[in-house]
């Protein structure tokens, strides 16, 4: 067993933060709570891509940089740390190019590969639907056949980077004769054309980072499918993996725990720190014990795709523990911050710049994004324990 980063892996971290550091003293943004999904800022990911960092792990004859999953790990973990604006490239790198890579042909993967790298696709997910969450199997979006093309129809809601993708990433059904997990599809086009209507979802926090995607006629080439005809179901369980794997589910509030850690040690309450109530820094500690652990699960999961396995039961473990500390640590926050830590950040009097209540009330939705937790309990109890699947 070995804790340590290498030499080179350290050295890497280093120019990582360097960067990220120096984009904040010039003023380029600010870090914020989940910024990883709702910061859209294509300036930032043209940066990235300069500096040969999305598809950091991609064979180099697409462009990538042939790299392994723990030097992106490091590259995530700083932009997670630092708060930054990833969400043009996010999901494209993330999991979109890996499922091209491992299930699209040659001419897509030279056709949209490079353009992930360039930071020039920006992919929306398209699975959930009105009627289709968890059990996605049930979506009814449809693509039918028309000579050279497909026809699509349907509703996707929940789409992230909905209002600012360029292309996205569809499931459909091909066959609805089939049964239900054998007739499904995987697409991925442009979204400016005519038959796609895109509308903003104002979630709880404000937030329009997700959209309800509307499918009207739409006509696209047969050469959008990715791989196999009906075995999209199948493809995209195994992209679902990755999807969770991350430590953005761990550090999607990261400059929260930051901030909250430096508030209680500059500011004072009846005469002396707050850093010095036992209470508080129970609370605090119990944090960081849940973040170390999440952290391990988190790089357990990098392990097991540095050995070219699917990370499936340690994704389910990884996500389920994270985004519960996710949740803890946003109540904890509210808790210390008292009555002043329900201002948004708009008001001036906001502690900490509003990142308190943004987050209790967006950690809701972490529990049900890309799998909820009960969901996940329940790979983990058939998967890891033998038990029944239900
Ligand atoms: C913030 C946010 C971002 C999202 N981003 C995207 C996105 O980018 N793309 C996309 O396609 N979708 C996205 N989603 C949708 C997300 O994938 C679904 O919300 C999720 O799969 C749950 O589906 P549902 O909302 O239909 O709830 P349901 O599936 O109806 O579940 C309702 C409740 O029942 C429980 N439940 C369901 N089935 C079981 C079971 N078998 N055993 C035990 N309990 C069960 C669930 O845990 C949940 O608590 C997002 C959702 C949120 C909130």
């Amino acid at each position: 067993m070995d804790f340590e980063f290498t030499e080179e892996q350290e050295k890497f971290r280093q120019e990582v933060r360097d960067f990220l550091e120096q984009e904040i003293k010039d003023g380029a943004w600010q870090p914020s709570c989940d910024a990883w999904i709702q910061g859209y800022s294509p300036e930032f990911t043209k940066k990235l891509s300069e500096k040969g960092w999305l598809g950091l792990t991609w064979p180099e004859e697409y462009g990538g940089q042939g790299r392994s999953h723990t030097d992106r790990l490091i590259l995530t973990e700083e932009l997670l740390r630092y708060g930054a604006p990833a969400a043009c490239h996010w999901f494209a790198d993330r999991q979109i190019g890996s499922g091209i890579l491992r299930y699209g042909n040659d001419e897509q993967k030279k056709d949209l590969l490079p353009k992930i790298i360039a930071g020039e696709a920006y992919v929306g997910l398209g699975l959930s639907e009105p009627e289709a969450g968890s059990d996605l199997a049930s979506l009814r979006t449809r693509a039918t056949e028309d000579g050279d093309e497909y026809v699509i129809d349907g509703q996707k809601m929940w789409t992230s980077c909905g209002m600012f993708m360029n292309y996205i990433y569809v499931v459909a059904r091909t066959d609805p004769e089939a049964p239900k997990h054998r007739g499904i599809s995987e697409f991925i086009f442009p979204t400016d054309q005519p038959g796609v209507n895109i509308i903003p979802t104002i979630d709880i926090t404000g937030s329009t980072a997700w959209a309800e995607v509307f499918f009207d006629g739409l006509r696209i080439s047969k050469s959008c499918m990715i791989g196999e005809k009906n075995r999209g179901f199948y493809q995209v369980v195994n992209q679902l993996d990755y999807e969770r794997a991350g430590l953005e589910r761990l550090m999607g509030n990261y400059p929260l725990f930051d901030a909250i850690v430096k508030f209680v040690k500059e500011t004072k309450w009846n005469g002396d720190y707050l850093s010095k109530d036992t209470l508080i820094r129970q609370k605090l500690a119990q944090l960081q014990v849940e973040f170390d652990i999440g952290r391990l699960l988190t790089y357990q999961v990098v392990m097991v795709m540095e050995e070219g396995r699917a990370p499936n039961i340690e994704a389910s473990k990884a996500k389920a523990y994270s985004t519960a500390f996710e949740q803890h640590l946003a109540s904890v926050a509210m808790d210390i911050l008292g009555l002043y830590g329900q201002l948004v950040a708009e008001s001036r009097y906001a502690p900490i710049l509003g990142m308190a209540p943004h987050s209790y009330l967006g950690s809701k939705g972490y529990s049900l994004q890309a799998g909820s937790s009960e969901v996940l309990k329940n790979v983990i109890a058939a998967r890891g324990l033998g038990l029944p699947a239900s």
